[in-house]
């Protein structure tokens, strides 16, 4: 007899669902709006609607949810849900639980994608990674001795927002040389407009990279080097046997083939290591079924 679990990916204007069972197989994979401009009440009904839709009369016996930002249990709160104050309003997940009647697992979205890309290509080769998501920010989530790391506060694995230069770009978050305010698509666009007077995405700066553009040349081989060097302390802070790359700027093919060596070099003990940066492979789907794994863990089915 099968056993079914739900994964939840919230995000600031949709909501997504995946069903799998115990070989985690997805079953049905459905989206929807989450309209939190409508309150907590909308939301809430549009997610069991979605998950009644996905469950498709199936018993399933846990949902595991991925949220932006941080979820604190202690207030009920996501924090730093970009753009969505609703998210950082207390109650929306306490009602939800309320209503669902099987039991709930919340984790931050880059933890879910973490654990998803890890059982999808590391699992079983390595013990210890990170997943790092560049998209509009940087985050990521570490498995460390096959084990997720989520922290007492759920904040391990913010490398967006660790510094390599104390005099470096100012961040968002108010400390200078972030991660992030170098490498995030905004950051590579803004970077690119100071020297060029001219805002671009990242896919447009890259086909200037590939035609010669100087001020392209500039901004990518900096980042070559801003992520290496960011990449080479978490190594040398954590051991790390692998790096997975993975949201909308991980697509530039360049850093897999610059980023690595900066990295190598970097790296303080055993000589002559190398660790292999990988493309994420699982696309928009690794968060939902990272959530879809917290709940098959709650049922006793997983271990991470
Ligand atoms: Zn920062």
């Amino acid at each position: 007899m099968s056993r079914y679990a739900i994964g939840i990916d919230l995000g600031g204007t949709k909501v997504e669902a995946c069903l799998v069972d115990e070989t985690r197989a997805v079953l049905a994979r459905k989206r929807r709006p989450s309209e939190p401009g409508l309150g907590r009440e909308r939301v809430v009904a549009n997610i069991l609607e979605l998950i009644a839709e996905t469950a498709g009369g199936s018993r399933y016996e846990a949902v595991g949810l991925g949220t932006p930002g941080t979820y604190s249990a202690a207030d009920d709160i996501m924090y730093g849900a970009p753009h969505t104050p609703l998210y950082e309003k207390p109650g929306l997940v306490s009602l939800l639980r309320s209503r669902l009647g099987v039991p709930l697992v919340v984790e931050n979205d880059a933890n879910c994608l973490a654990l998803a890309e890890f059982f999808a290509q590391c699992h079983g080769r390595f013990t210890t990674v990170m997943a790092v998501i560049l998209g509009t920010g940087m985050g990521s989530g570490l498995i460390l001795g096959n084990r997720l790391h989520r922290g007492p506060n759920g904040n391990a694995g913010e490398i967006g927002h660790t510094s390599i230069a104390i005099d470096g770009r100012l961040c968002e978050c108010g400390r200078r040389g972030c991660g992030e305010a170098y490498l995030s698509g905004p950051s590579l666009g803004r970077r690119y407009a100071e020297l060029a007077g001219e805002a671009l995405s990242p896919d447009r700066i890259l086909e200037r990279y590939e035609a010669g553009d100087p001020h392209a040349r500039r901004i990518f081989d900096e980042s070559f080097r801003v992520m290496g060097e960011l990449f080479a302390n978490c190594v040398n802070a954590l051991d790390l046997e692998a790096i997975v790359l993975g949201g909308g700027v991980s697509n530039i093919p360049l850093w897999y083939a610059h980023v690595p060596p900066v990295m190598n070099k970097a790296l303080f003990g055993t000589p002559g290591r190398k660790v292999p940066i990988l493309r994420a492979v699982l696309g928009d789907s690794a968060g939902v079924l990272g959530a879809a794994y917290l709940a098959l863990r709650e049922m006793g089915l997983m271990e991470f």
